[in-house]
């Protein structure tokens, strides 16, 4: 049985530990005081700076081009064993750059490792560039340009992401969201996953996206909620990734329902599995087993997530038949 389209997940939060402790003794990094699987994963939810610092926990590791090559092959590989039939995998490059590696070489590090995940799987996949909440604007425009001289590795979308509830203003991103779609690149931005319910529409005004990240708050105000419905947003949810961060106090209470009683389009992503240990399929489960997604529902997000992936049409139909193939799932 297939997962469905994965288009909400983090390179970054998809960092096997076993991956981790091989390559820090590889590189001569401390091992963490627990051991990396402690040092990536919470104990309890919390809030999204306290989950964000398990997230960074993976970010030394991926100063090394050939150790990021090699996070991004096997996040694909571990997507396709989740039974995904396409993954969107976004990451913040200008994190990762050293001395000795700059923008270019860390993207293209992660589109190799990516595009070798596909081949190596059939499972169609693309990197998202992460612009970052707490960069300036300089750094956050270099990062918009580096997929056009990456063009044609496998470069499809870019984000806005980082610490929503230190950095909640969208405004100082409207540069770096202006030349990404010149690269022809798909937009996406995460927005009232810890700020409130206006932060959608603050993110369609200053960077055009129409893909929001989470939204986790947009339910909390119906005149916020009917804007966004009118404006053809479409919501990447996360649900058990949003009891991690805090944004709810379990995934009954994930406003999945109230947005497609709003006839919001919604698509699907396990944002961080190796913080949450919740994978696509995981998720999935949650919207039939405790949000009460009917099969219906579940095709109409299928159908939904096959026209917001930023995907080629060739892509598309070979994405398209993944999903129809009872036997998706290796
Ligand atoms: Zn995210």
């Amino acid at each position: 049985m297939t997962a469905g389209l994965n288009l909400h997940s983090h390179l970054e939060g998809r960092v096997r530990p076993a991956t981790a402790a091989e390559l820090a003794r590889a590189a001569g990094l401390p091992t963490p005081p627990q051991g990396w699987s402690a040092a990536l994963t919470l104990d309890e939810p919390a809030d999204l700076t306290a989950y964000l610092v398990r997230v960074a926990a993976s970010y030394p590791l991926f100063r090394d081009p050939e150790a990021l090559r090699r996070i991004a092959y096997e996040a694909v590989l571990d997507a396709a064993a989740d039974g995904q039939a396409h993954l969107e995998l976004r990451f913040g490059p200008t994190t990762h750059v050293t001395a000795e590696h700059d923008l270019d070489t860390v993207v293209r590090a992660a589109a190799d490792g990516v595009r070798e995940g596909s081949e190596a799987t059939g499972v169609p996949a693309g990197i998202v560039v992460a612009a970052l909440r707490h960069l300036d604007a300089d750094a956050n425009e270099a990062a918009a340009r580096t997929p056009a001289r990456a063009s044609g590795s496998g470069v499809t979308g870019f984000d806005l992401a980082g610490d929503e509830s230190r950095w909640p203003a969208h405004e100082p991103f409207a540069g770096a969201f202006s030349i990404a779609p010149a690269a022809g690149l798909g937009l996406t931005c995460h927005a009232a996953e810890a700020a409130g319910p206006e932060a959608v529409a603050d993110a369609v005004r200053h960077l055009g996206v129409r893909r929001i990240g989470h939204g986790a708050h947009l339910a909390e105000d119906a005149e916020a909620l009917r804007r966004a419905a009118d404006e053809g947003v479409v919501i990447e949810i996360c649900p058990t990734s949003n009891v991690w961060t805090g944004a709810i106090a379990d995934v009954a209470d994930h406003p999945a329902r109230a947005f497609l009683d709003a006839g919001l389009r919604l698509v699907l992503g396990d944002d961080n599995p190796v913080q949450t240990g919740s994978p696509l399929s995981a998720e999935r489960a949650v919207l039939t087993d405790r949000l009460g997604f009917t099969p219906d529902e579940l095709a109409w997000l299928d159908a939904a997530a096959l026209e917001a992936a930023f995907l080629t049409a060739d892509e598309r139909r070979a994405v398209a038949a993944l999903l129809r193939a009872p036997e998706s799932s290796p």
